[in-house]
């Protein structure tokens, strides 16, 4: 396999390939760039289909995390690290440590937190052994702690920028909203909606998920087969990457598209689909970056919860940036997002040599 012709290579920086045997650990750490910053980004642990798989999964989600944390205005840059393995299985002490050194042998070129597979407990035993991890459990009186609430709030104001900039309406008052996924991003999004008068409709393919939400906050039970397709004012996907896709699009009812799930859309393409289709689509990076402040927040430190909360408030003047060009351009919102990102790096990388 030659990293540098695979089509997820973006002039990533560097690419690590770390393996322990006595551990079973095997890993890649992809550092996208390190222009504004340390390479921030979680650690995945994923049965793999095999290696190759692993690497573009690397490559992929690191390059993603440069223009979320660039999107973000957070001094940090993007990396990606993903262990092979199922972490129901797999995951021992011994093999989390074994990954720590990797991380403590990059010397803070990469920072580690918690994503699918893993856990803050997880990040607890990691940071046995190095210092560069974040997204710990919550110190007394300190930032940080469980991110889904931070999500949560940045989505819902990328959600009130989109209203008023596509329905011209300044509150959510009796807007209707369809939610899909009520886990952590989820429930907190519709006690949020709720609060503010919406009329809030959502499916989880958990019941007990779904339960809460319409038991506590009066939300509208639907199936999740149907929920991408209401008609409603507002989709906010907040569970599955993929789910804006050449099949979904022509069957949306909705003028606007606006949740926290990574990865919303399925390829470039789909974001073209959007556009052509006259749907205002947040991009997901920018929206759902609530989370990732609070955890950078809390690993540079010295910041009050106050000033986290400010800065989510602060997504959505970027949305609504975004949707301006867009429209004076009448360019998808996606490929504005991504310039914008790519135009920070830059500027970050000639910082850096000037
Ligand atoms: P979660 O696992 O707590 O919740 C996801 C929910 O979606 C679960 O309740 C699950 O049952 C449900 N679900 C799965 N498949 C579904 C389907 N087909 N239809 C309806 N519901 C379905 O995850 P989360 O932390 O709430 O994150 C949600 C999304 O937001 C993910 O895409 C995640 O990557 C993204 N995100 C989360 C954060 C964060 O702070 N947690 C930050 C940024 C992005």
């Amino acid at each position: 396999m030659n990293v540098f012709e695979l089509p997820d290579f973006d002039d990533h920086e560097q690419v690590v390939f770390a393996s322990d045997a006595r551990t079973g650990l095997r890993a890649i750490v992809a550092l996208h760039s390190t222009a504004l910053g340390p390479a921030a980004g979680g650690c995945r642990m994923w049965r793999y289909a095999s290696s190759g798989d692993a690497v573009a999964d690397a490559l992929r989600l690191s390059r993603g995390m440069s223009y979320k944390n660039a999107m973000a205005d957070l001094p940090l840059g993007g990396g990606k690290a993903v262990i092979i393995g199922d972490p129901r299985r797999d995951k021992t002490p011994e093999l989390l440590e074994a990954f720590g050194r990797v991380v403590e042998s990059l010397g803070g070129r990469y920072v580690t937190a918690e994503d699918v597979g893993t856990t803050a407990a997880d990040m607890e035993v990691i940071s046995r052994v190095t210092r560069y991890v974040s997204g710990l459990h919550r110190r007394a009186g300190g930032a940080g702690g469980d991110p889904s609430p931070w999500t949560a709030l940045g989505t819902f104001l990328g959600i009130r920028a989109a209203v008023k900039f596509k329905l011209g309406r300044q509150s959510l008052e009796g807007v209707s909203v369809a939610v899909q996924g009520t886990g952590g991003v989820g429930y907190h999004l519709c006690r949020l909606l709720t609060a503010e008068g919406a009329r809030v409709r959502a499916a989880d393919v958990r019941a007990e998920a779904l339960d809460r939400v319409v038991s506590e906050l009066g939300v509208t039970p639907v199936s999740a087969e149907s929920i991408l397709f209401e008609p409603v004012d507002v989709i906010a996907p907040c569970a599955l990457g993929a789910v804006l896709n050449a099949t979904s699009i022509p069957r949306l009812k909705a003028p606007i598209v606006a949740g926290a799930a990574n990865n919303q859309l399925a390829t470039a393409d789909d974001g073209v689909r959007l556009h052509a289709a006259g749907v205002l689509y947040a991009p997901d990076y920018v929206i759902n970056a609530g989370g990732i402040i609070s955890v950078a927040r809390e690993y540079l430190g010295g910041a009050t919860e106050e000033q986290v909360k400010s800065e989510v408030h602060r997504i959505a003047d970027r949305l609504l940036e975004i949707f301006e060009r867009s429209r004076r351009e009448n360019r998808p919102t996606s490929a504005v997002a991504d310039q914008l990102a790519r135009e920070r790096l830059r500027a970050g990388e000639r910082r850096l040599v000037a």
